[in-house]
């Protein structure tokens, strides 16, 4: 692989894995909120969530353009969410550290709640940056504009990038950016040209 200056990596699920249950709880607070602006039976919101991110990225971009919500009210909740089950990962550290070049991470979630969970992995400390949906007017991953606005914040050339995320449709813009991508999902049954690499899990791949 060529040589890499500058890791941007996605948090949730990525960071650690998905049986952590975070984001199962995120869905489920997200829902509920559509249930009230929306008022709808849990069912039917469920449908309107799913058209909401496929259509705007996140439920809160979606809620903030159909339904003017304000996002700080939406992103409050992060305060309230149950990070017990998130644990420092020593060989994940140990495995991060030895890369070359500064790391960053790039979430949908807020700045805030980035640092926090970095902060519960005992990771918080190898990251020169976090860019949260809160960092950028609110506009997520994958709209392109989001990852102009984080790299030229943290100075991030993507030529000499790489962008990691367990999230497919998140790489599409970093790799027609010209950065490498490494999708992390063990799940994801599909083909995915703008995929470099694809793992099960990040620790193995960083050491190998
Ligand atoms: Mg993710």
């Amino acid at each position: 692989m060529r040589r890499v200056s500058h890791w941007v990596f996605d948090l949730d699920d990525t960071l650690y894995p998905p049986t952590v249950g975070l984001t199962s709880q995120q869905r489920l607070h997200m829902l509920g909120y559509v249930q009230k602006v929306y008022d709808l039976p849990p069912d039917e919101a469920e449908i309107v969530r799913r058209r909401l991110v496929a259509e705007h990225g996140t439920t809160l971009r979606g809620l903030m353009i159909t339904k003017e919500i304000d996002p700080v009210d939406f992103l409050s909740w992060e305060d309230d969410l149950d990070l017990s089950a998130l644990r420092p990962n020593p060989p994940l550290r140990d495995a991060l550290a030895r890369l070359d070049g500064p790391r960053y991470v790039f979430t949908n979630g807020s700045a805030g709640y980035g640092r926090r969970v970095l902060g519960r992995l005992g990771l918080d400390d190898l990251f020169s940056g976090v860019w949260g949906i809160d960092s950028g007017d609110y506009l997520p991953k994958p709209w392109l504009e989001a990852y102009e606005r984080c790299f030229d914040a943290f100075g991030i050339e993507p030529a000499s990038g790489i962008f990691v995320d367990d999230s497919a449709v998140n790489l599409r813009v970093p790799k027609d950016l010209g950065m490498a991508t490494v999708l992390v999902n063990p799940d994801d049954p599909y083909d995915h040209d703008h995929v470099d690499v694809r793992v099960p899990d990040l620790l193995t791949w960083l050491r190998s």
